[in-house]
C-alpha cells in the first residue's frame, strides 16, 4: 500500500521565531512531508513584527538553511478553516513544560470537535525548555544577551528593531490603540 502523503501546518505568533520554534520545525518535518508554518495575522497587542515582516524573516530563514519541504505562509481567522484551505491533515504544536500541556490540550480538543482535525504535540530539546518569543522579546529590550536562543538572522533584525525603537512602551501602546 502507497505511503499517505502528510501535510502539515505550524501555526503561532512567532514574534519572533525562535530556535524553541526551529527545533519544533526539525522534528516534525522528520515525521511529515510537508510544513507549512502558519503566521497567525490575528491582531495582537504588543507585537514587535508585522505579520508580513515575521513571514519575510522566516523565508530567509528556511533559504540559509535549506528546509526541504519547510515553507511559510500568514493566515487570518481561524487555524482550522486554514487547515481545511491548505488540505493540511494535521495541526503540529510545540510543546515546553507541564504549563503548555493544560492550554494546548483545550486548544487541540476544540480544533478536533470543531473540524475533526488531530493535533501532534512535539517535545523541545531541554535546552529551549524556557525560550518564548514574549521573554525574547523582553530581555532583549532590556539589552540582555538571547544569541543562542535566536538565529542569527532574527538576531539582526531584533537588534535593528529596537535601536530604530527608542519609544517608551506606554507610547507605542498608545500610538497602536
Ligand atoms: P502562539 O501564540 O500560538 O502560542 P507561538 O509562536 O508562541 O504562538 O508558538 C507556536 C507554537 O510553538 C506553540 O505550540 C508553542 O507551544 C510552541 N513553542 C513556542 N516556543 C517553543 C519552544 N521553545 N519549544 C517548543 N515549542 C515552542
Amino acid at each position: 500500500m502507497a505511503k499517505k502523503f502528510i501535510r502539515v501546518i505550524f501555526p503561532g505568533s512567532f514574534d519572533p521565531i525562535t530556535n524553541g520554534h526551529l527545533d519544533v520545525i526539525d522534528r516534525g518535518i522528520k515525521l511529515f512531508d510537508e510544513l507549512i508554518i502558519a503566521v497567525g495575522r490575528s491582531p495582537v497587542k504588543n507585537q514587535l513584527f508585522t505579520p508580513e515582516e515575521r513571514v519575510e524573516m522566516i523565508e530567509e530563514l528556511i533559504s540559509q538553511r535549506q528546509m526541504p519541504g519547510v515553507s511559510v505562509e500568514s493566515f487570518e481567522g481561524l487555524t482550522v478553516e486554514y487547515a481545511a484551505e491548505k488540505k493540511a491533515d494535521v495541526i503540529l504544536r510545540g510543546l515546553r513544560s507541564l504549563t503548555d500541556v493544560q492550554y494546548e490540550f483545550q486548544l487541540a480538543m476544540t480544533n478536533r470537535a470543531v473540524a475533526g482535525i488531530e493535533t501532534v504535540f512535539v517535545m523541545t530539546s531541554e535546552q529551549y525548555g524556557f525560550t518564548s518569543s514574549t521573554l525574547i522579546r523582553e530581555v532583549a529590550s532590556l539589552g540582555g544577551n538571547i544569541s543562542n536562543l535566536i538565529p542569527e538572522n532574527i538576531y539582526n533584525r531584533l537588534q535593528q528593531r529596537l535601536k530604530k525603537d527608542q519609544r517608551p512602551q506606554t507610547q507605542d501602546q498608545s500610538f497602536e490603540s
